[in-house]
């Protein structure tokens, strides 16, 4: 039995019918650029994340691109970052003008370790960017309290985990709405995925808000004048269109992956060899992944493979450890639990319409494997 690693497919054969109207009602209208439907998304993604304002933009690497730039960084000033994350995190920074410093994770999550986090603070530290991994969001009260005591801007990167919520005190917080800004993703394979890139900003902050809408438009809130040298970075009308129809149905895609992640716990927790994903207490988790830790790894991905069954390593190798960062000068050891999760990690197929025959076949075959 074949089984992907996700199948949009089947995604958009349950949903045509709403989404492909919506598109096409766009298409009418011949409204490409700046839409009603985007300002129509911002309002229902700043309430769906507890923010005041949603700023939609090209990409969830432009999502970061520019509240980093919003920090005014010199050549020489640091931003804090794990260093097992998806590329754009630490890129970003980088396009910013800053210089990314890595921290090591929390071996459990895969989430930055705050303490690690709080051991990388130079003088040259101006901000921090949390990575909520996988769906699960990482201790944003830590992080907050350690950014608060150095006067650190917080960016979380939540392009993973759209809507994830963390009891914190007696309250339930979603990704993106604690830091100073927050970012999403809408790229095919993210929980709420466009029908090509896409990109959300989420901020409490007014000032920060009409920024980051004068970054999107080349720097200017008013056309053909510009305040400071922005970007195009918009989300297209088609895009907004898409997000718009899918939305809804987001909760309910959330709970089925949860309930297929809890299924594969059960199913693989008496197989030795396999170590199944960690769920902090305080976190509600939407498994964008499900990444289990593997003895012989390398070996159980081309088991899988050889059978149809979709895997894939996030991430083989640590940003720390990239080839365009060797400047910075890291050497392997340096962040001993994000090498080691590299070599460990496999994600398995999740996704909302993952039939239990299917799941039952991705056990057999891992068992097959490990007997
Ligand atoms: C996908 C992703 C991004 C970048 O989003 P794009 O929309 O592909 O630009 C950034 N950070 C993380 C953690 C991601 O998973």
């Amino acid at each position: 039995m074949n089984v992907p690693l996700l199948d949009l497919v089947a995604q958009y054969r349950s949903i045509a019918d709403e989404v492909v109207p919506a598109v096409m009602r766009v298409i009418e209208r011949q409204t490409f650029i700046m839409g009603p439907e985007v300002a129509e998304l911002e309002r229902a993604l700043a309430e769906l994340c507890h923010a005041r304002h949603a700023i939609a933009c090209a990409s969830g690497t432009d999502a970061l691109l520019l509240p980093l730039k919003a920090l005014d960084l010199s050549p020489g000033d640091e931003v804090i970052a794990p260093a097992f994350t998806f590329f754009a995190t630490a890129g970003a920074i980088h396009n910013a003008g800053g210089t990314p410093v890595f921290a090591d994770i929390d071996p459990g999550t895969y989430n930055a370790d705050p303490a690690a986090i709080e051991a990388a603070i130079t003088p040259r530290t101006r901000g921090i960017v949390v990575v909520h991994l996988f769906g699960q969001m990482a201790a944003m009260e830590r992080v907050m309290a350690i950014a608060g005591r150095h006067g650190l801007a917080v960016i979380e990167d939540a392009a993973q985990s759209i809507g994830a919520r963390r009891r914190i005190g007696d309250e339930w917080r979603v990704a993106g709405e604690l830091g100073r800004a927050g970012t999403l993703s809408f790229f095919p394979s993210k929980n709420l995925g466009a029908w090509g890139d896409g990109g959300m900003m989420l901020t409490q902050d007014d000032a920060l808000a009409a920024r980051l809408g004068k970054l999107r438009l080349h720097g200017g809130a008013k056309q053909y004048h510009h305040e400071e040298v922005g970007f195009n970075s918009r989300l297209d009308t088609l895009q907004a269109a898409v997000l718009l129809a899918k939305l809804p149905h987001l909760a309910g895609w959330s709970a089925a992956r949860r309930e297929r992640a809890a299924r594969y716990d059960q199913l693989l927790a008496p197989i030795h060899g396999i170590c199944t994903p960690k769920v902090d207490p305080a976190n509600e988790h939407i498994f964008h992944q499900y990444t289990v830790r593997a003895e012989r790894r390398d070996a159980l991905l081309r088991h899988l493979r050889a059978r149809g069954i979709g895997c894939a390593v996030y991430y083989p190798l640590g940003l720390h450890l990239q080839p365009c960062f060797a400047d910075l000068g890291y050497r392997p050891g340096a962040l001993p639990e994000t090498e080691a999760a590299s070599r460990e990690v496999l994600s398995l197929p999740i996704y909302p319409e993952l039939a239990p025959a299917a799941q039952d076949a991705v056990v057999a075959a891992i068992r097959e494997f490990y007997a």
